[in-house]
């Protein structure tokens, strides 16, 4: 098979990226982009319009979803990848999974008015285009940046909303079974997202990860994504080879000048691994 230009992780305005579907899908086209799925946090409401832009674009594309889980105290994002946005059992999985936002920004915003930031649902909430149920860490912390408490989103995400900082509040997410049984019953694969980025995960609670994943029908593992240095490449290169899982590569853009990578221009899957995308032949809604 010839090698394509997969990018399978990104975001948009229907979580915490910037950018629209149609946006998104533009620039993904213009940076060489030939596959291309759109994985918004907790939510299938994009999917249509980002089908439709990627078609308008001349891009394949697969229908994404990147869930959020809670395993072992860390929070673990597993992707779905191929599935159909109109399943009714996933639907109602991802709503219930962040029916739970709006508590926790407002739990959050009482966190920073203790540390002396006043206001902070009420100043995040615009970000999230006024729809509490979509309210993420980045919105706040985008509020944090235009307000001048910092410089930039990395600067939030040391001094705020992590676990010992102000504005962090810990948060139950929907279970690994669950998030996987709702992307097999869609159609789609199931990947775990960047795995190098669960540092409060032991090795043992890390294999536990894996073979539990695998237990209940996860199939696959991002290889390649910004939050991985090449040494976390071949590792999980290795891993995806121990657990035969398919492998998977995405930028996991969220918007201009934000992302810590832009679209289509990762390296590409080791040759050793099979890519997760010749699994999902059949999903890939053509250009
Ligand atoms: P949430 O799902 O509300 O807990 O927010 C998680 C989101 O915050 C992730 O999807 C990232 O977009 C963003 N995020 C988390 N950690 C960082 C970080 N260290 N730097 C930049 N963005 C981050
Ligand atoms: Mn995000
Ligand atoms: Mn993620
Ligand atoms: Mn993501």
């Amino acid at each position: 098979m010839p090698l394509i230009n997969a990018d399978l992780h990104s975001h948009s305005t229907f979580s915490d990226g910037t950018l629209t579907p149609a946006e998104a899908a533009a620039r993904a086209r213009a940076h060489g982009v030939q596959l291309w799925a759109l994985t918004d946090h907790d939510g299938v409401d994009g999917q249509a319009q980002a089908a439709a832009a990627a078609r308008a674009q001349g891009l394949d594309y697969l229908a994404g979803v990147e869930i959020s889980v809670s395993f072992a105290g860390e929070t673990v994002h597993i992707l779905g990848l191929g599935v159909d946005p109109d399943d009714a059992a996933l639907r109602a999985g991802v709503a219930r999974t962040r029916g739970g936002r709006r508590e926790r920004a407002i739990e959050m915003a009482a966190s920073l008015a203790q540390a002396g930031i006043q206001g902070a649902f009420e100043g995040a909430l615009p970000y999230a285009a006024g729809n509490p149920d979509l309210i993420a860490r980045t919105h706040f912390a985008r509020w944090l940046v235009d307000r001048g408490v910092c410089a930039d989103t990395g600067e939030v995400f040391r001094r705020f909303l992590v676990d010992g900082k102000p504005g962090f509040v810990p948060h139950r997410w929907a279970a690994l079974r669950d998030a996987v049984r709702w992307i097999r019953v869609a159609g789609g694969v199931a990947v775990i997202a960047h795995p190098a980025r669960y540092s409060r995960l032991s090795p043992s609670a890390e294999a536990a990860l894996f073979s539990e994943f695998v237990a209940c029908g996860g199939q696959g593992v991002e290889v390649v994504t910004p939050s991985h240095s090449p040494a976390e490449v071949v590792k999980y290169a290795g891993i995806a080879r121990e657990f035969d899982l398919l492998a998977s590569r995405g930028s996991d853009f969220h918007g201009p000048g934000e992302s810590r990578a832009e679209f289509g221009r990762l390296p590409p899957l080791p040759a050793t691994l099979t890519p997760v995308w010749e699994a999902l032949q059949d999903r890939i809604r053509r250009a």
